[in-house]
């Protein structure tokens, strides 16, 4: 069985307790690879290197950097399929989905924060006719990274890249349920020839390997995406340490239809703001709320789309709906089901897992599932759930729907349905959350800033606003004399 390596100092090594996780593909339940068991001495390790490397790397100009950052998305995209393969064997995502967002997305990443960084800029104040004020933004040394499951090298590359662009090193763990990439990830740094101890990816568990980022004094800024639990329990180490914060944390989030929509354009959508990637990204739509007048129709038309979706093995082509990520989210999200029932839902499609035949037998899998019938304040409205579950509720006017949308601890995205223009405007302003869809889901554009509020996160990530996380302003004042 194949044993993941961590990459420290340029070089794949072996953790240092020499114990290793079993890593599952969750379409057959199987475990398929291992991964290292890393902990404090491993990340020690890193930041030594790691501190070894940053005035080279730091030194470099913008252009040179950016180099190493092109090189590496080129031969991301080169070795696609393996990618691709890896990501949907891990996450149990279905393979052309992984093939058409995942990994093409890791290379834009690196594509994009490599030519931002080129046109990044800071600004200058004339204070008077003798005094210049100039902000100088430089890296500060050593960024930690931790990222969630549900997109593996996507959210990983989202967050390395613009810190290592900006002039940082990094010290970056994924998630312990989807490491493969990210070991893929360390073998094309080192074809590139990226410098040593730029990159440390380290493997494990969050309670050892990323508490061990997270506590480390020489790490400055920890950049973290995963659930808004294990951000409050980031928040609580980093946070006296003064250490520079963002956190994308969970969502519960609002998908609002009212009746002037472009009904067929909403209908498709809403079906994947529903259910791509088993449902399991931060910004699929959970709760969907419709307007009175057209509750019935809508139930019965999605209702239909839903159950013509096909549940099975990630590597078919015609697949999708793909596998849960692990036995334990499976779990989960049966909880939920069975609670939402328990709390007075009506199941209208969907509800159980789904037994897959041959290859994917002992898989994770449950279907499509729609649910009516809940007041928006019951557990299964209120809590993320995080899989292929949505919940339906009917309003009657705008007030109502707004004060339903906002009524949860989160707020990260947002889908508005509506050929009104005015309303779309009045609701933005409204609507509690980093994102505001208008008749569109997930069409992203990486200069935008990214992020939500409440406890759905703090600051935000892409464009400009990341490479000002990564880098320390300072003002200069200069007196012509
Ligand atoms: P978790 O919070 O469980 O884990 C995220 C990462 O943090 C993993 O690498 C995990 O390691 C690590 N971790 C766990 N505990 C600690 C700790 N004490 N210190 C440091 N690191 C730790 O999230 P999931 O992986 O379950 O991902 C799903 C969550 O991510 C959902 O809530 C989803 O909404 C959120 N998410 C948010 C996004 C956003 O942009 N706002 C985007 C995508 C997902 P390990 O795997 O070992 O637990």
């Amino acid at each position: 069985m194949e044993k993941l390596k961590n990459y420290i100092d340029g070089i794949l090594t072996t953790p240092y307790s020499n114990n290793y996780i079993n890593n599952y593909d969750p379409s057959t339940g199987e475990v398929f690879t291992m991964l290292p068991d890393s902990d404090k001495e491993d990340v020690d390790l890193a930041v030594q290197y790691a501190e070894k490397a940053f005035p080279g790397w730091s030194e470099l100009s913008a252009e040179e950097r950016a180099g190493f950052l092109f090189d590496i998305a080129a031969l991301i995209k080169k070795n696609l399929d393996e990618f691709a393969l890896a990501e949907s064997r891990d996450n149990g995502k279905p393979y052309h989905l992984a093939k058409s967002v995942d990994i093409p997305r890791a290379v834009k990443n690196f594509e994009f924060f490599a030519s931002a960084v080129t046109q990044f800029s800071s600004e200058s104040h004339f204070t008077s006719s003798d005094v210049l004020n100039y902000t100088l933004r430089q890296p500060f040394g050593i960024a930690g990274a931790i990222s969630p499951w549900n997109l593996p090298l996507y959210l990983f590359t989202w967050k390395i890249a613009p810190a290592l662009a900006s002039g940082n090193c990094v010290i970056a763990k994924p998630s312990e349920i989807t490491p493969l990439t990210a070991f893929m990830l360390s073998e094309i740094c080192i074809e590139a020839g990226l410098p040593r101890g730029v990159l440390n990816i380290i493997h494990g568990y969050g309670h050892k390997a990323g508490s061990a980022i997270v506590s480390h004094p020489k790490i400055k800024a920890v950049t973290f995406t995963g659930g808004t639990k294990t951000g409050r329990a980031i928040a609580g180490v980093a946070s006296p340490m003064f250490k520079k914060l963002s956190l994308e944390l969970g969502g519960k989030n609002p998908v609002m239809i009212f009746k002037d929509c472009n009904y067929e354009e909403m209908l498709e959508t809403t079906v994947k703001s529903s259910f791509t990637n088993q449902g399991e990204i931060c910004l699929c739509g959970s709760r969907i709320f419709i307007e009175k007048e057209i509750y019935d129709k809508f139930r019965k038309d999605f209702a239909e789309k839903v159950k013509a979706l096909k549940t099975g093995d990630p590597l078919k082509e015609d697949t999708d709906i793909g596998a849960i990520v692990s036995k334990q989210h499976f779990e989960k999200i049966l909880y939920y089901i069975d609670l939402a029932v328990r709390e007075g839902g009506t199941i209208i499609c969907g509800g159980n897992p789904v037994e897959i035949k041959g290859r994917c037998k002992n898989g994770w899998f449950i279907e499509p599932t729609v649910i009516e019938g809940l007041d928006h304040k019951c557990t299964p409205n209120q809590e993320e759930i995080f899989g292929p579950v949505v919940t339906l509720i009917p309003f009657e006017t705008e007030e109502e729907v707004l004060e339903m949308a906002n009524s949860t601890e989160y707020g990260l995205a947002s889908v508005l349905w509506t050929g009104d223009l005015s309303r779309a405007h009045r609701m933005s302003a409204k609507i509690k959350s980093g994102i505001v869809w208008i008749n569109c889901w997930m069409v992203r554009d990486l200069r935008t800033p990214f992020g939500g509020v409440k406890n759905s996160g703090v600051g935000r990530e892409g464009g400009l606003e990341a490479l000002r996380f990564f880098t320390e302003p300072k003002n200069v004042c200069l007196k012509i004399l």
